[in-house]
């Protein structure tokens, strides 16, 4: 199989990968076979360069992240090395993990969410600075996690 090098559209760097093993821009959208996927961008490719050139991660900020809500039903963050979802259904959104509220509570609206989200009663949106990661994750349950 041959592969071409592409550049990637925020720092240049020439790769073979989907995902730049440089800045991290995720150039398409494929499926991983292994259970936790992990391959979008959450933020626009302008202001990927503006993080870019200023030397910070790609990382969305929490107000990127909340848009995300309304896009993808299944998503993930790390904080340390514990992994959370904030996951679409039919009534809301279900945010669970550890130190969640009895393990996960479920917000009827994204502002909701921005408003009471915690994590061992500390709100989210003051701890997104210790987010180190953000992804849609798939073939993941609620019941299996703990
Ligand atoms: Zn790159």
């Amino acid at each position: 199989m041959e592969y071409r090098k592409e550049k990637c559209a925020v720092c240049k760097t020439e790769t073979i990968y989907n995902s730049c093993p440089h800045c991290g821009w995720v150039r398409t959208c494929l499926i991983a076979p292994n259970k936790i996927h992990y391959s979008y961008n959450f933020i626009s490719l302008n202001r990927a360069k503006e993080l870019y050139n200023a030397r910070k991660s790609l990382k969305p900020s929490f107000e990127d992240f909340l848009e995300c809500m309304e896009v993808y039903a299944e998503l993930g963050f790390v904080i340390g090395n514990v992994l959370y979802g904030v996951f679409g259904i039919s009534k809301g959104h279900r945010f669970f993990g550890k130190g969640v509220e009895n393990g996960g509570v479920t917000f009827n609206t994204v502002d909701e969410f921005y408003e009471k989200a915690a994590i061992n009663g500390v709100l989210l949106r003051n701890l997104w600075d210790e987010v180190s990661e953000v992804n849609v994750i798939y073939g993941f349950n609620e019941e299996e996690y703990e």
